[in-house]
């Protein structure tokens, strides 16, 4: 019996109220809110007649602390989902401390001006100390842990599939099949096509941000940084076969890095093909991937934003999009003295998940993961106070969950591994 806010209602939130409400169990009332209304009563009435949980909306501008404390003390939620957008994530976590509500979300916080000089002066010091030249990192969150510890609340960060799924297969690996891990590679293949020259998975603007950065990887107690896409492997992905990938940055790299402390080198590798490569570039070159505003006819306009207007929206991908995912973790390591190798990972499939949720696996890998996160935090299994990522919690449970409610897990005790 618990009662939900979600925040946002875009692609992924809306696979993660329609599978909350699959749960109206755990789940048996949700306020969605989010600055558009009209998607919230939408979904509200699509939804209606086929699930007990009884479902209110509401409206609120997530990046104004002051409403979305004036909305959690009306609605009295036990949990603050927040699936919005990176940007809302420091103006949210705000407000669950000031009115003691535990809090959760899928990204981790990012500015939505990278101009503003209080802080690149902050970014700028982070890349000289820390090695790496992302817009995004823990640093912001983490500065809270102490905050929700002593209030006696749970943060959890992240609760997606990349980053979320992958640090609980890590913490997995770490349980129940290594004594100690020495590398970890995690694999992110869409073979999904929707039949459109160009367009992005989920939100355009954080993805041709997060795409477009330098990469980077963890060795040996350090960042190495190298040029956008300049790390190049192969891999043949069960049930989606042979694909390019690249080496990326990615978020839960730092966070796997600080909790499992022994681990030589971490990668990430995100699949992409030779199109969706061919037009980043070409946007980039052009400037339209540019977060600085310009005048144009005597109109501001960030490119990107101008650029996302363009695309198409991802949540209507899902009736085009065919094909599979398969994301994972590859791991070698020591257990009982000797080498081993492990491969745990999910196969998704798009025209099944648009069959359930009306929406693609990219958002269906990201908002099942939420809303087992937030099942793990309301049925009481997930309980430590402070602000954490989901490799310090009992992966066994959220594993069983995700087994249940559509992203089960397949394994390989002897798997290719990545050069
Ligand atoms: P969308 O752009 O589809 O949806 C974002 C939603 O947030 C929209 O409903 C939007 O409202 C709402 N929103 C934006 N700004 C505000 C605001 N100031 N106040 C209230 N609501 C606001 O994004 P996605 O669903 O694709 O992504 C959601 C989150 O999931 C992002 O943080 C993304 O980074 C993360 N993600 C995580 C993944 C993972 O594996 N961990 C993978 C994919 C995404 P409006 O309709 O008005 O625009």
């Amino acid at each position: 019996m618990s009662k939900v806010l979600v925040i946002g209602c875009g692609g992924v939130a809306s696979v993660a109220i329609r599978k909350c409400c699959q749960v109206s169990e755990v789940f048996t009332e949700l306020c969605i809110a989010s600055r558009t209304k009209e998607k919230c009563d939408a979904l509200a009435a699509d939804l209606a007649g086929k699930t007990a949980t009884k479902i209110t909306t509401a409206q609120v501008d997530a990046d104004d602390v002051q409403q979305v404390i004036d909305l959690i003390r009306s609605y009295q939620p036990d949990l603050v989902m927040n699936i919005a957008l990176p940007y809302q994530d420091l103006t949210i976590m705000d407000a669950c401390l000031a009115c003691g509500v535990n809090y959760m979300d899928t990204a981790n916080y990012e500015p939505e001006d990278t101009d503003d000089p209080a802080w690149r002066e902050i970014y700028e010091k982070r890349c000289q100390e820390k090695g790496f030249s992302a817009y995004f990192d823990y640093s912001w969150q983490w500065a809270y842990r102490e905050k929700f510890e002593k209030a006696g609340l749970t943060a959890l960060l992240g609760c997606g599939f990349d980053p979320g799924v992958t640090q609980a297969y890590c913490a997995y690996a770490k349980k129940h099949e290594f004594d100690t891990i020495d590398t970890i590679d995690i694999l992110d293949c869409n073979g999904g096509d929707h039949g459109y020259p160009f367009a992005t998975n989920f939100n355009p603007e954080v993805n041709l941000r997060e795409v477009s950065a330098p990469g980077s990887y963890w060795e040996d107690g350090h960042w190495v940084e190298i040029p956008a896409m300049s790390i190049k492997r192969e891999y043949d992905f069960d049930q989606v076969g042979q694909k390019d990938m690249y080496l990326l940055h990615h978020e839960e790299i730092e966070s796997l890095a600080e909790n499992i402390p022994e681990v030589k080198r971490i990668r990430f590798f995100m699949t992409f093909g030779q199109s969706y490569l061919t037009h980043m570039k070409c946007l980039e070159n052009v400037g339209m991937l540019s977060t600085t505003p310009i005048e144009f006819e005597g109109h501001e306009i960030v490119p990107i934003k101008f650029l996302k207007a363009l695309l198409p929206d991802p949540a209507s991908l899902g009736p085009r999009t065919h094909g599979k995912t398969n994301i994972g973790c590859i791991f070698t390591g020591k257990k009982d003295g000797k080498d081993k190798t492990y491969y745990i990972y999910n196969v998704c499939d798009h025209q099944e998940c648009y069959r359930e949720v009306a929406s693609q696996a990219i958002s269906y890998t990201t908002g099942v993961p939420a809303m087992c996160g937030a099942l793990m935090l309301l049925t009481g299994k997930w309980t430590t106070p402070g602000v954490h990522t989901v490799e310090e919690f009992d992966p066994d449970p959220f594993l069983d969950a995700l087994d249940r409610y559509g992203l089960p897990r397949s394994e390989s005790h002897n798997p290719v591994l990545v050069k």
